[in-house]
């Protein structure tokens, strides 16, 4: 009866032992992939039966709210650090800082200038600060020194690597001898052939197809490395694609002389530099220049842009409306596709795949904002978020009951330059810790009652054995 019964209460205590720390989720891991340009609705263009398998084994948001300007670095800097992109600085593809004197292009690869990425902290910093390893196959920014650091593995950017090479690189860390726990993966396209083709022309269908063939690739490699069942795959981009046209063009030479700014910036938000002294004969003349455009001084941008407060927003920005092409001539080239639009429109909008341990299966959320994708990771991997704009709780609901959940959420305060605030992710580390420890006295308590039944049930034979005794008679 007692080995009976130490027996249960070793296999109890071993239950609640490892309940406590099947908690911790400091054993996540996550690759997070980004297919530059996938529009939310490209997943119903054509069969995408891979895309198609992890959403109903995982969970899927239908509008994903990027952040403005709609363009691939601010976003994909957004979708590692939380931040809007007037607090993380990477406010284009192409910039100007007046204080530094410098600018960041990508068009020339001019992308290298620390300066230009450390007013935020990525994420695959502040998960090897907190002792982890990230590794990193072309994803932007990735081969920049940051705040004087690197991911432990990445590959330097290189366009003609093929995503094969990638998903290798991928694979060998996550199973080496000192793995990552944090993965990064980048694809060029559909936003390559979008730009090219326009995301209305049939041809993009072979394209859609063969972006799910290269899921299907990394599916394949991830269950060969008994990895598909433990690793949580998110599957995300920076934006959508419009259809622009010959027909929907503003020439900027038409209503301004090009010697009185400089454009720092063009299509579809075009920055612009006056020349000292011009700034009021550059912004009357463009002011009312096309119906398609809008202009406004840096002080008047919409607030629900969060694009004013840095100074690399130039002092007038013009904003064409939806498959407008804004050229200074026409000797320019035209793209077919492009995006950098108001980020209310839902053909900006990217996609927002999840599957693996903490995820819901099945389970299709409405929405969510580009920013709540970094708190969910930095809980994920268990590390302290820096301040962002993001809320894990508005995507919670995306995480299966076996993940923590039940922690003290916060938003984190609107953040603007210079009045940062802790993250909330500080208060979901206390939390654990709290957790782990109320798990811990849960089993120490047991234990002690365990044993002090056990010790009663044995010392006071006595008494009970005089019970017996003075019963004869009953038991004859
Ligand atoms: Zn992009």
């Amino acid at each position: 009866m007692t080995s009976k019964l130490l027996c249960a209460a070793f296999v109890l205590a071993a239950l609640l032992l490892s309940i406590t720390f099947s908690l911790q989720p400091d054993q996540q891991k996550v690759l997070l992939v980004s297919f530059d340009g996938f529009r939310w609705d490209y997943l119903y263009r054509v069969p995408t039966p891979h895309f198609h398998h992890v959403m109903k084994h995982g969970v899927r948001v239908k509008q994903v709210t990027n952040i403005f300007i709609t363009k691939t670095y601010p976003n994909h800097y957004t979708l590692v650090t939380g931040l809007f992109a007037e607090n993380h600085g990477v406010v284009a593809n192409d910039m100007f800082d007046p204080m530094l004197n410098k600018s960041f292009s990508l068009d020339n690869m001019n992308i290298y200038d620390s300066e230009f990425w450390e007013e935020a902290t990525p994420i695959w910093i502040t998960n090897q600060r907190a002792g982890h390893a990230s590794g990193a196959a072309m994803w932007p920014g990735t081969d920049v020194k940051i705040h004087e650091s690197f991911p432990a593995h990445y590959m330097p950017y290189n366009a003609s690597v093929s995503f094969e090479e990638r998903v290798a690189k991928i694979i060998e860390w996550f199973t080496s001898k000192e793995p990552i726990n944090l993965g990064l993966l980048y694809w060029e396209d559909p936003d390559d052939m979008g730009h090219h083709l326009g995301p209305d022309s049939p041809l993009m269908g072979p394209v859609i197809s063969d972006i799910d063939n290269k899921l299907g690739y990394l599916m394949q490699m991830l269950k060969k490395a008994n990895l598909w069942d433990t690793l949580n795959l998110i599957i995300t981009s920076d934006h959508g694609m419009t259809q622009c046209s010959e027909e929907r063009v503003i020439e900027l030479d038409q209503y301004l002389d090009k010697d009185l700014y400089l454009l720092i910036d063009g299509s579809p938000v075009a920055a612009i530099l006056p020349k000292e002294g011009k700034f009021d004969e550059v912004y009357e003349a463009l002011a009312h220049a096309h119906p398609n455009l809008t202009v406004y001084k840096k002080e008047e941008i919409p607030e629900r842009w969060h694009y004013k407060y840095n100074n690399r927003v130039q002092p007038i920005i013009a904003v064409a409306d939806e498959g407008w092409h804004i050229l200074q001539n026409k000797s320019e080239g035209l793209m077919l596709g492009n995006h950098g639009y108001d980020n209310a429109l839902a053909e900006m909008h990217p996609i927002f795949l999840a599957h693996g341990p903490a995820f819901r299966k099945n389970f299709t959320k409405e929405a969510m904002s580009s920013t709540d994708l970094y708190p969910l990771l930095c809980h994920l991997l268990s590390i302290p978020a820096m301040p962002h704009n993001g809320s894990l709780r508005r995507v919670q609901d995306l995480l299966s009951s076996t993940t923590p959940r039940k922690m003290a959420h916060t938003q984190s305060p609107p953040l603007h330059r210079g009045h940062g605030k802790p993250g909330e992710h500080e208060q979901e580390s206390n939390a654990y810790f709290i957790g782990v420890t109320l798990g811990s006295i849960i089993v120490i308590v047991f234990f002690i009652i365990f044993f002090k039944h056990l010790i009663l049930s044995q010392i006071p034979a006595l008494p009970s054995m005089q019970g017996e005794i003075a019963q004869p008679l009953l038991q004859a």
